[in-house]
């Protein structure tokens, strides 16, 4: 990530929102992004993600850089190499837990989609509850079913935007084991924004933001990935 910066237009105003921002995450490491409610930190996890597109500078992801991309080849992008996990699990109500996680099989046309989401959904411990909507599973269980989504792709990189914000201290430990082993077990590089000091603690790396720009990048575990 080099020089990146996002301006938003919204109502004939533009609004700077991320400035100069610069730094680099070695594969298979794990990094988390803090800093006060509206620093940007959700800003920048989307533009890294190729999501959205940032305004100044350059992002390189896994090699690819995003810069001069349109809207459907970061599209193709984000499917070959990223995971995404929301704060809000972002699951489709009408489809159950195994189909929400066939979904990014299917569209990316792979054979046995049913098989290997079933593989996914035992992973995160809920291969018994894939019959069920969302809304007939906790919190949990649906960010259990996010993170089974976001992994079916064996993405190299997985971003979390606040993984275990509404989740209570039992259940966010949960999601912090599955986060952490999968990042030990399948070398994914793990990218969090998080509010909670205690997860940042554990991941190698924690960069603090304010304002839009990086006020500090330190790695807290020397020994961590
Ligand atoms: P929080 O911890 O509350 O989630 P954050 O650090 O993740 O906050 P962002 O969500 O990245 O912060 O927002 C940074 C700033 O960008 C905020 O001032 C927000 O209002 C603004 N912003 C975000 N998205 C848009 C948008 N689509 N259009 C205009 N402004 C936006």
């Amino acid at each position: 990530i080099k020089n990146v910066g996002k301006t938003y237009q919204s109502g004939g105003k533009s609004l700077t929102v991320l400035q100069h921002i610069n730094f680099e995450v070695e594969a298979g490491s794990t990094l988390s992004i803090v800093g006060p409610s509206g620093s940007g930190k959700t800003t920048l996890l989307g533009l890294c993600a190729g999501l959205d597109r940032a305004s100044t500078g350059s992002i390189v992801l896994n090699g690819i850089p995003l810069d001069d991309l349109n809207e459907d080849e970061r599209a193709r992008v984000r499917n070959q190499h990223v995971g995404f996990v929301f704060q809000n699990f972002q699951l489709l109500p009408t489809l159950t837990a195994l189909e929400n996680v066939m979904v990014p099989l299917e569209l990316r046309g792979q054979r046995n989609s049913r098989t290997t989401a079933l593989e996914l959904l035992d992973r995160v411990g809920l291969a018994n509850r894939g019959h069920h909507y969302p809304l007939q599973l906790s919190g949990g269980e649906q960010q259990r079913i996010s993170i089974a989504r976001a992994f079916s792709n064996s993405p190299k990189i997985l971003f979390a935007d606040e993984p275990t914000g509404n989740l209570d201290a039992d259940t966010s430990e949960t999601i912090e084991h599955l986060l952490f082993n999968l990042n030990k077990e399948m070398g994914t590089t793990l990218i969090l924004v998080t509010h909670d000091l205690d997860l940042a603690s554990r991941t190698r790396r924690v960069i603090r933001m304010k304002g839009g720009a990086v006020v500090s990048d330190t790695v807290v575990q020397d020994n961590a990935l």
